[in-house]
């Protein structure tokens, strides 16, 4: 596509940001590449696109491989009956490509925009409403604007079927609606496009609205640590700090008023040491009962359901780590499951932890409620294992809470409760350096190495560090409660 040209992608990466279109045309090689969870996305977006072309039979995939047979293909096939796929429309110096072109009677054409989100965002209406107004430009007509996105109580029966997989809405009134001031719109991206000089955009909400922007480890790194941003659970509050230039809690005004979790935050920074609540960290600890069971499930998930009776984005546990501890003062044993093939893991994987899981014993997680919600499932999909699920479910202890209750805080966890941010500032043991070090992660690298197209090597490698990733989670969390006792005394 010629630089000149605005797409509507950079159209809406514009309207987020100058800075960051002006940067993507005119020093890519600064913005980085999208990571693995990222492009994942990204390909899962590909898989549901094709799907959604079997509700238009007889349509014509439209070659794009090239940015000058893609529109000329197009404009051949526009007399047609056929809906077009992928087709291109080149009006002046805009261009869309359209997931869906499809014929509407008396010369007219629908525009369908195939989404893999289960909703429909403000962002969507405006890449419709720039498709129409490409369109029109280009001297179409168009009846009417829909778009197609995953139903998410669809359930997978037999072969998936894409009139139910899918919700087709009709989004015309709202197209027509953010169709106002959209040529006006159009002229100012163009112009920033053209600029000799990157525009001066300070940071703001819209670095991670509608889209996380890549840049911000550029945009933001002049921010002192202990900034505002790191307060906890601030939200749109930090924005207003900073547009009054106050950058470090320090500088926080008496007049501001902080929650209990902030003011210890606050404390913390300025005293630079941790804040211990021993009397709350010990209630926590007496309620624990041995043996304790540290349990950690990795999950993946995907827009068209891959297995029978699951819903799009139903998280599909492949992995678990256990450690087990008899007592307090004695180390824990791990146990570990890590699917193989790439069929169903969910039974293997239930039988597998009923096993080790004993009759008695807390069972703790870091952020229960997802490993709750994946027993829950394992128990809907397999009811043989239903009773089991119900008698786990009170033995379980949410190891997150005593850190988002703050009753012990470190100033290195930046304002964070999670478990990637205490385990270091408790225990020195650290992500970093993990080939796998977050669960969206492991996720991904399962699925590559499981249903894609790794070689043998790269699957050895990605299912040993998925063993040390889940490992660490729950050796971590033993560490954890180690460090409890000794503070609790
Ligand atoms: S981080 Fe924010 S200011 Fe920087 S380019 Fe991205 S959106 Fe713009």
């Amino acid at each position: 596509m010629p630089p000149s040209v605005l797409s509507k992608t950079n159209f809406l990466y514009g309207l987020q940001c100058h800075k960051y279109l002006w940067t993507l045309l005119h020093e890519p090689h600064s913005v980085p590449p999208p990571d693995a969870a990222m492009q994942f996305v990204f390909d899962q977006g590909h898989q549901v696109g094709d799907l959604a072309k079997q509700m238009f039979p007889g349509g014509l995939d439209v070659p794009t491989h090239d940015f000058n047979t893609n529109i000329r293909v197009t404009r051949e096939n526009l007399g047609g009956s056929r809906p077009l796929f992928e087709a291109g429309i080149l009006a002046g110096n805009i261009f869309c490509r359209l997931d869906v072109l499809s014929p509407a009677g008396e010369g007219s054409w629908d525009i369908i925009e195939v989404k893999s989100a289960t909703s429909v965002k403000d962002v969507n209406i405006l890449d419709v409403a720039f498709q129409k107004f490409c369109c029109e430009s280009a001297g179409l007509k168009i009846r009417n604007c829909k778009l197609a996105y995953i139903n998410n109580k669809y359930i997978r029966y037999g072969e998936i079927n894409p009139q139910q997989l899918f919700t087709v809405e009709d989004v015309s009134a709202r197209v027509a609606e953010a169709s106002g001031g959209l040529a006006e719109q159009v002229e100012e991206v163009l112009a920033v496009m053209s600029q000799q000089q990157c525009p001066e955009v300070g940071i703001g909400p819209h670095c991670a609205e509608p889209y996380e922007c890549p840049l911000q480890p550029v945009c933001w790194a002049f921010l002192p640590e202990n900034s505002i941003f790191e307060l906890y659970f601030a939200g749109k509050k930090r924005f207003e700090l900073y547009e009054n230039g106050i950058l470090h809690m320090k500088d926080l005004p008496e007049s501001y008023a902080l929650n209990g979790k902030q003011q210890i935050q606050v404390n913390c920074v300025a005293s630079g040491e941790a804040f211990v609540n021993k009397d709350s960290i010990r209630s926590f600890l007496d309620s624990l009962l041995y043996p304790v069971y540290y349990l950690d499930f990795e999950t993946f998930s995907t827009a068209i359901p891959l297995f029978e009776g699951t819903h799009p984005y139903q998280q599909i546990p492949f992995q678990f780590s256990l450690h087990v501890a008899l007592n307090n003062d004695e180390g824990a044993i791990q146990f570990s499951y890590l699917a193989e093939g790439r069929e169903d893991p969910r039974p293997k994987l239930a039988a597998e932890l009923k096993q080790l899981l004993g009759e008695s014993g807390s069972i703790v997680a870091y952020y229960a409620p997802f490993e709750k919600q994946v027993l829950a499932e394992l128990a809907a999909a397999l009811p043989e294992y239903q009773e089991w699920v119900d008698g786990l479910q009170g033995r379980i202890v949410d190891l997150l809470k005593p850190f988002s209750s703050f009753h012990y805080y470190h100033p290195s966890q930046k304002g964070s409760a999670s478990l990637k941010k205490v385990l270091p500032a408790l225990t020195g043991i650290s992500y970093e350096g993990l080939a796998i070090n977050d669960g969206k992660l492991a996720g991904v690298a399962f699925m590559a190495a499981t249903y894609g197209n790794a070689s043998e090597e790269e699957r050895r490698k990605i299912r040993q560090d998925l063993e040390i990733y889940c490992g660490q989670d729950t050796g971590g969390m033993v560490e954890i409660i180690k460090k409890l006792f000794a503070m609790a005394g």
